[in-house]
Formats: C-alpha cells, structure tokens, sequence
C-alpha cells in the first residue's frame, strides 16, 4: 500500500476529487464563517480592553505585543473572509471550491503559528499552553486538510514552539519540562484528529459515490428491462403484453371514449417466407412495422402476433379510422418491397371498428370486429379497409 493510499484513501477519478472538494468546502464553510466572525469580535474586544487597560497609552512592552498578534489575527480573519465571499462569488464553478478550502487551509495554519507564537510569548508568566491547544484542536477538527498538509502543519507548529520557548521561560529548560512533554502530545494528537476527520469523510464519500453509481445502473438496468419487457424484439413496437397491461390498467377505458381499433396483417405473408425465406422475412416485417409506426400519430401501434398489428386511437371516430387504415395501406405498398410475386408489392390488409370501450369485454368485442373485417378485407381482395 504507497504512502498516499494511506494518507488520501482509495483514489478518485479528476470530478470525483472535485466534488469531494466542493463537499469539503462546504462543511468547512459551515464553521468558518460563525467561527471567523467570533475571533473579530473577540480581537476587538482584546484591542479595546488592551487599550483600557493602559489608559490608551499601551507603554509596556507586553501590551505592544499583544495588540500586535491582536491586530495581525484580526486582520488574516477579515481578509480570508473576504476573500472567501470574492471567490465563491465570482461566475463560473471551475476550481472555486478547490481556491476557497485552500482559504481556510492556510488561514487554519497561519491561525496555528499564530497561537504558537502567542503562546511562546506567553511563556514568559505562565507555562500554560491553552491559546496552542484550543487553536490546534479547533483546526484538526473543523479545517479538513490533506494528511500530509496537516501533518507539516503540525510538526513545523511545534518545531517553533519547542525552538522559541527556551528564550522566553524563565528558569532552565528543566524547570518546564512538563510543558514540552504535553506540547508534543498535543501535536500528536491534533495531527491523529486531523488524519482521521479527513479520511472519514473521504471514505464516506466514496461509499455514497459508489452507492449512488450502483443506483443509476440498477434505474438503467430497470429502464432496459422495462423496455425489453414491453416492447417487441424484432420489430421495436410495443408488444401484447404491453397491450395487456393496457387493458388491465383501463387504459383505453377510463372515460369510455370512441376508441379505433385496426387490426393490420401482411398479405400472403406465408408464401413471402416460403419464396425470400425466414431472414428475409424478419426484415420485412421490420420495415412494415417501422413504415407503419411513421403512419401513426396519435394512439398506440402493438405488434400483435406473427405478422400481424394493431392499432389503438382513442377519441378517434370512423371517418378518421377509415383515414388512417388506408394511410397504411397506401403506405406499405409505396415502401416497394417485392412480393411473393416479384411483379406485385407487399401489402397490408386492414380491418378496423370504432366503438365506446369502458370494461375490457367491450374491447375484447371491438378486437373481434376489427378481426372479422379483416377477414373480410382478405376476401374481398386484400390491400384495403374494411
Ligand atoms: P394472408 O394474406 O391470408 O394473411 O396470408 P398469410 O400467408 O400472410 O397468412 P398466414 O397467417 O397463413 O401466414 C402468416 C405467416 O407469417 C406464417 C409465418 O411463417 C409468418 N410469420 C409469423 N411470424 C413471423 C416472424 O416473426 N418472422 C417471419 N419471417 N415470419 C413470420
Ligand atoms: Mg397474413
Ligand atoms: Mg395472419
């Protein structure tokens, strides 16, 4: 396992990491703004009371320092704010979220240096370590850092403030012993809560990625079944069990409306196989179907066995009915496929029926009427409407 696997987790393609970056930004977002408007006001509140407290004359040494380290923090917090709010606020997202987490990156780090050096300064009256430790945890918990990025962060933090503390205790190093001790153990510490925050989150993140892959293929999956389920191999039509559900939803029956039903088959259908073959044949049912399909507008066209088709209009009266069978009749005769017969094309018959359709008995009526013109339509000739 290389070093940043175990520092970064599992790699991520380029908009995985920005988008891990914009769910970073924005739980860091969270508390930078109520956090960073808290140490203003309460740098304001140390000027004020500094100035006070020294009759505005700030005369000794220490209250010089101090309204240094106040006015420095004051104005890194107003100015990675305002920062902030320019980036996010300009057009366009490209690397916004990346420019803004590394805001409250370094604005974490120098916050870090700055308690350092506060703190080291503090050393010359009290060999407390508080300023250190509450800004070291307030960052590895609430400033999501690469583990490396933290881990300098932290180790350089201490490095000043092991260097720099000799000078301003007074006594031997010895005598403070206990304060290095826990200065280390905190920079330890900080550094753990820094690296465990950020690979949980980025572990999460991976598993939400991947739970949210794993349900756009099962919705693609499910649309494609849904597709294969309700529509016809060869021909891409709907097919009978669609029509079936159909009829069992009342589709066709809701607000018992004239409803057309044409029933289309493919005239001497049988010799066309026998003459060009089964390949062949599958093909020209494909461009009947798909010549017929281009027909209908309005309604449904399903195919309903071998070669045969049907169609279903609602709100569609006879005169209309009549219209459109003989459209696809005019139209598959135009499509110029040879017929059996080489001299002849491949036609259609149609037979069709108009009628109220409320239960499914009634359309199971109108289907057999349609089915008895057809009959008809062949015996009078084929290629027409009855
Ligand atoms: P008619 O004009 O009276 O309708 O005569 P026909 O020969 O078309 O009628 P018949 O119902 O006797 O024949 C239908 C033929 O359709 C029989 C079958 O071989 C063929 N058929 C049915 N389904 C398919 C299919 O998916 N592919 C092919 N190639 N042929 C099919
Ligand atoms: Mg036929
Ligand atoms: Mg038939």
């Amino acid at each position: 396992m290389s070093i940043t696997r175990i520092f970064r987790g599992t790699a991520m393609d380029l908009e995985q990491e920005q988008k891990f970056e914009q769910v970073l930004e924005q739980r860091c977002w969270r508390y930078f703004l109520p956090i960073g408007i808290s140490i203003i006001l309460f740098e304001i509140y140390n000027i004020i009371y500094a100035l006070h407290y020294t009759d505005f004359r700030l005369d000794t040494r220490a209250s010089r320092v101090y309204m240094v380290f106040y006015l420095i923090l004051l104005t890194v917090t107003v100015a990675a704010i305002v920062l902030r709010n320019a980036i996010s606020g300009r057009r366009g997202k490209e690397g916004k979220s990346r420019l803004c987490l590394r805001i409250y990156q370094v604005y974490g780090l120098i916050l870090l240096f700055w308690a350092a050096c506060v703190t080291v300064y503090d050393q010359r009256v009290s060999d407390n370590l508080n300023v250190y430790m509450s800004a070291a945890l307030a960052i590895a918990v609430l400033v999501y850092m690469e583990p490396l990025f933290s881990v300098c962060g932290f180790l350089l933090a201490e490095a000043l403030l092991l260097t720099a503390m000799p000078y301003f205790q007074p006594g031997g190093m010895l005598e403070h012993y206990g304060t290095y001790i826990n200065s280390v153990i905190l920079a330890v510490i900080a550094s753990a809560i820094s690296i465990y925050r950020y690979s949980t989150v980025r572990s999460d993140f991976q598993k939400q990625e991947l739970i949210a892959r794993q349900n756009r293929e099962i919705l693609r999956k499910s649309e494609e079944l849904n597709y294969v389920a309700n529509h016809d191999a060869l021909t891409g039509l709907w097919n009978r069990r669609f029509l079936e559900i159909c009829l069992s939803d009342q589709c066709y029956g809701e607000k018992r409306q004239e409803t057309a039903v044409l029933m289309i088959d493919i005239d001497y259908f049988k010799q066309y196989n026998d003459t060009y073959g089964h390949l062949q044949g599958d093909e020209c049912l494909r461009r009947v179907a798909s010549a017929l399909n281009l027909v209908v507008s309005k309604g449904r066209l399903f195919r309903y066995g071998g070669e045969e088709f049907l169609c279903v209009v609602p709100e569609f009266g006879e005169k209309q009915a009549r219209k459109l069978g003989e459209e696809f009749c005019r139209s598959i005769e135009r499509l110029g496929i040879p017929a059996a017969d080489p001299e002849k094309n491949v036609t259609v018959s149609v037979g069709m029926a108009v009628g109220t359709i409320g239960e499914r008995e009634e359309f199971e009526a109108l289907l057999e009427k349609a089915d008895e013109a057809l009959y008809q339509a062949k015996n009078s000739g084929r290629n027409r409407v009855v």
